[in-house]
């Protein structure tokens, strides 16, 4: 069970915002740090920070080392089979755009790609780019009206064509789960890779790549109560030894001629220059505090605060709620019949209460909702009882405000 005291370990939750103590509700967007996260990022700057892989020297080695932990704790975090098999990115959309990068020197005309219609756009835009230049079909796997994935439009759509699946594991927008384990057979047995973002899905839940089948899985560590600007790529070893270099320079090179290169081993042929070594490092702590507290209590507590939200919510007159999938994710995304959601997310900010509104970065989904956008609460570990009854009372008055 989570304490109620845990939420004391982030320090930013305790201050005021517009006069009111903050009820942040926006962690899909990025979890808030705990302070031991804080407290390595400081560490490394009061006694590591030196260049890693390069030097000789003590420092350099220091900092190397607690480096390339924090790539071994991911592989055990994600069970992937080997530490080479994750790759230190900015982020999801990088990951993704560096295997969509990839991808170009595969794909030619009559190839397929897949994607999900409730994909983020930073695992649709790589594609259609990539679909672009190389000729291939960009084919969209739509979603029912529940918010889950269509799956019989799914199968419909995969053929031998199919070069690449590409979906969410949990959408940002509703927080629909999608069964990565079954959408990845059915790709595998028309011969097409797969690729998950799970930017969504390790702040929630265990993962277990080699489980789960798939190709190629990306995060980001800003959304799991690690650092901003960092977050990795997990591939198999038969994909990344394949996959073109993303980038070219220093680090990712075994000899280097006036004319022409070789490449290093992996992870290495996919990390060129100065990676972000204090985020790095200060997301190993992030995956140690999350296993401390346990993904199965955060689990566990969001899945309790889900139903709570649920129930708050359907008491609020013409609050429409948006996606009704089976299995479902710390997400809360809904409307206001007759109000515009940012009008309503402007008055609960002017309340201390942070919920995002708009498209989420998905406006397909949008599209298909045929609304301009919606308002999300988003839930994380450190999120209260207390701050949902807030939410629903905010809501209220900013009803009353507004009509
Ligand atoms: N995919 C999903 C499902 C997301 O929620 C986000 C962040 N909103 C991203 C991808 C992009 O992550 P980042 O901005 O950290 O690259």
């Amino acid at each position: 069970m989570i304490n109620a005291s845990l939420v004391d370990q982030f320090p930013i939750l305790s201050q005021t915002v517009n006069g009111q103590p903050l009820v942040y509700l926006d962690s899909a967007a990025t979890t808030q740090k705990p302070a031991v996260v804080i407290a390595a990022i400081v560490d490394y700057y009061e006694r590591l920070n030196s260049n890693v892989h390069r030097g000789a020297h003590h420092l350099s080695q220091l900092s190397t080392d607690a480096f390339e932990l924090t790539r071994s704790k991911l592989q055990s975090h994600l069970h992937a089979a080997h530490e080479h098999e994750i790759i230190f990115t900015k982020g999801t959309t990088d990951s993704i755009n560096l295997v969509a990068h990839g991808f170009r020197s595969f794909l030619s005309e009559g190839d397929e790609i897949l994607v999900s219609e409730m994909a983020h756009h930073s695992n649709l835009v790589p594609w259609q780019i990539t679909a672009k230049l190389t000729g291939a079909t960009l084919r969209i796997i739509p979603m029912t009206s529940e918010g889950e994935m269509d799956l019989a439009a799914y199968e419909a759509l995969l053929s031998k064509h199919t070069k690449l699946v590409a979906f969410s594991h949990i959408s940002n927008a509703l927080g629909s789960i999608n069964p990565v384990k079954t959408l990845t057979e059915m790709a595998h047995a028309q011969g097409a890779a797969v690729l998950v973002d799970g930017a969504q899905a390790l702040p929630h839940t265990l993962v277990d790549v080699q489980d789960l089948g798939v190709d190629f899985y990306a995060a980001s560590a800003h959304k799991m109560y690690g650092p901003t600007g960092i977050g990795m790529l997990y591939g198999r070893s038969e994909w990344l030894n394949k996959l073109p270099p993303y980038q070219g320079g220093g680090e990712m090179i075994a000899e280097v001629s006036a004319t022409s290169s070789t490449y290093a081993d992996l992870p290495y042929k996919f990390e060129a220059g100065t990676p972000n070594i204090e985020a790095v490092i200060a997301w190993g702590t992030a995956i140690d505090w999350m296993n401390q507290v346990g993904i199965a209590n955060i689990e566990a507590h969001e899945t309790d605060l889900l139903a709570y939200g649920h129930q708050l919510l359907a008491e609020i007159p013409g609050l429409i709620m948006y996606g009704s999938p089976r299995h479902k994710a710390a997400v809360l995304s809904f409307n206001i019949d007759g109000l515009h959601p940012y009008d309503v997310g402007t008055l609960l900010d002017q309340m201390g209460i942070a919920v995002r509104t708009g498209h989420h970065c998905a406006q397909p989904i949008m599209t298909s909702l045929q609304v301009p956008g919606t308002i999300r609460a988003s839930l994380a570990v450190y999120t209260r009882r207390s701050d949902l009854e807030a939410l629903a009372s905010g809501l209220k008055r900013a009803i009353n405000a507004l009509t």
